[in-house]
């Protein structure tokens, strides 16, 4: 398998470019680490953007649904797709207001997807959805019935063409600014877990310990 995908006119980075990378283990690690997509298409020439929990299985992003979720619908009847997935991991204070920033790992991909129609597959995504949530979770509870699968629709989109942007450090204040007397740095910022908190039927459960060790979204060091 390569470890790099090729880029198109599309994802072709212009702008910061330097911050781009089309490396796969980049890439899958960024798909593997955020927990919600951004989902945009055009439906009668109107746009629409849909957050969407997801999972990366191999080379494809599988996202679930209502079986009248219309957004799931157009994209498994063809609708070209562009998905974006975001990971904040800091704010950047620049002595300057031009040169605040953000530190963040994003990926943006295009592609048409397809619908999973199978009830084998479909279970399997879904339990790998609860998996990608909750590590642990996916073989301690009930598995979706039949009726629930026909419910549920799940498409696949080709993790194919795409871009990732990654930017890490402190601000990047012009020469002449260093003096002025302002802080300068960066406030890291990671998704972590509260407390588990047991619904009135659940009192008397131990808190799983999947829970615990809930993963977050750790910030990469610099
Ligand atoms: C949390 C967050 C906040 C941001 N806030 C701002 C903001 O306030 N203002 C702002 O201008 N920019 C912001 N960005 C960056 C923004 O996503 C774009 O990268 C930037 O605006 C470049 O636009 P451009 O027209 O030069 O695109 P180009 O670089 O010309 O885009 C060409 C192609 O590069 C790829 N690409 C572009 N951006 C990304 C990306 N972020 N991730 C993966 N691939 C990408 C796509 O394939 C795209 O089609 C933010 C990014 C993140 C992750």
């Amino acid at each position: 398998m390569d470890d790099f995908v090729a880029p198109t006119d599309r994802t072709r980075l212009r702008r910061a470019a330097g911050r781009g990378t089309y490396d796969l283990a980049t890439v899958e690690a960024i798909l593997d680490t955020a927990l919600v997509c951004h989902v945009g298409f055009a439906l009668e020439g109107r746009p629409w953007v849909f957050p969407f929990a997801f999972v990366r299985r191999e080379r494809h992003l599988y996202l679930h649904g209502a079986a009248a979720n219309f957004g799931l619908k157009a994209l498994a009847t063809g609708a070209e797709a562009c998905v974006t997935v975001t990971i904040l991991d800091g704010l950047v204070l620049a002595r300057s207001a031009f040169h605040h920033s953000v530190n963040s790992r994003s990926v943006m991909l295009f592609g048409q997807a397809e619908a999973v129609t199978d009830p084998v597959a479909k279970r399997a995504v879904l339990l790998a959805l609860v998996e990608r949530l909750v590590p642990g979770r996916s073989d301690d509870c009930r598995p979706p019935t039949a009726e629930e699968l026909r419910r549920t629709s799940v498409v696949r989109l080709p993790v194919d063409e795409l871009s990732a942007k990654v930017r890490i450090g402190g601000p990047n204040d012009e020469p002449g600014d260093l003096d002025l007397p302002y802080w300068a740095g960066d406030l890291p910022l990671h998704l972590t877990a509260g407390h588990p908190r047991a619904d009135a039927g659940s009192s008397g459960l131990p808190v799983p310990s999947y829970l615990q060790d809930w993963p977050g979204t750790p910030v990469p060091a610099h």
